[in-house]
């Protein structure tokens, strides 16, 4: 960029020349560049020419690099406000992803207290390790389970873990506050007869000490900066070492934050914020590409949905 910006600034200043001088002194120039016997006089008129032929083929050369390497125009979706392919278009990209807009039980929201209705239950979660790979989608960073990485259980259906992904900064609000980073486990039923097949935790985290997964998969995710497409093999991963647990968390029924917005998903946001150190959030933002540094789908209508506070004891296992 700081190549491209003094190359930026000479293109400038030569067009104000230019302008300045006319093209009259441009042509005369040419001549004079013709006759030239490469004198310190005419090199000092013309050298001007040499910085400008560079600095252009650099600028061109610059600009189809960063096509090719940022992959731009292969984007299904972006993240940037405005956009014509930004979250508020999503729906109108493609016919499936039109509950990105019709949706009535759209996610993120914010998860207000005020109209909460409070439930005691207790929630069976048992994880395993397994091996897993990380994954530069472009739109985020994953750790993706190959194998049986445990289940979740919701009401006696069981539901597998799957992936989990992290958005900068938080997607869902409590009582309106955002946080920095906000962590989403997600599980899927292998009962296709099930009416809801994804169950979704997420986690929230604000700036402070370091995480320690997070932490674990550093040097992974530094050489994924940038690599749209492409894993790495992470060995075996414990997804306890998350430590997503939480006594008490908000559950509400939405959907998947990305397109096709599938709704149908039981979200479970827990209320316990965790911590996580600025320059793993910086790690992440500098992973995925330009057009997702900021990964956070913008807030939807919550509808009259009901919101319910639960209060619940995990039974886990190793
Ligand atoms: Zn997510």
């Amino acid at each position: 960029m700081t190549s491209q910006r003094k190359c930026a600034y000479i293109l400038a200043s030569i067009l104000a020349l230019l302008i300045l001088f006319g093209a009259k002194s441009v042509i005369t120039g040419r001549a004079y560049l013709k006759t030239s016997t490469g004198s310190t006089a005419s090199c000092l008129q013309f050298c001007w020419i040499r910085p400008f032929i560079s600095c252009l083929s650099s600028v061109i050369r610059s600009t189809t690099g960063s096509v090719a390497e940022e992959g731009e125009d292969d984007r299904e979706f972006d993240y940037i406000k405005g956009s014509p392919k930004g979250p508020e278009k999503w729906g109108e990209l493609k016919p499936e992803w039109a509950a990105c807009k019709h949706g009535k039980m759209q996610s993120p929201i914010d998860l207000s207290n005020a109209r909460v209705k409070f439930i005691s239950q207790p929630e069976i979660r048992i994880y395993k390790p397994s091996n897993a790979t990380l994954k530069n989608s472009g739109y985020d960073i994953s750790v993706n389970w190959n194998g049986d990485a445990g289940s979740i259980f919701i009401n006696g259906t069981e539901y597998r873990l799957q992936q989990v992904h992290w958005h900068t900064p938080s997607e869902h609000t409590i009582n309106g506050k955002r946080f920095d980073m906000e962590l989403h486990m997600v599980h899927e039923s292998p009962d296709l007869n099930v009416q809801n097949r994804i169950a979704v935790i997420g986690v929230m985290y604000k700036i402070g000490r370091p995480n320690e997964f997070l932490s674990k998969l550093k040097k992974s995710i530094s050489s994924l900066i940038g690599k749209k497409g492409e894993e790495r093999n992470l060995g075996i991963i414990d997804p306890n070492d998350i430590q997503a647990e939480s006594q008490c968390y908000y559950r509400y029924m939405g959907s998947l934050t990305t397109p096709p917005c599938d709704e149908g998903v039981i979200w479970s946001v827990n209320t316990k914020v965790k911590n996580v150190a600025s320059d793993q959030i910086k790690l992440l933002k500098k992973a995925v590409l330009y057009y997702a540094k900021e990964n956070a789908r913008p807030l939807q209508p919550r509808n009259n949905r009901d919101i319910y506070l639960y209060f619940s004891k995990y039974f886990t296992s190793y």
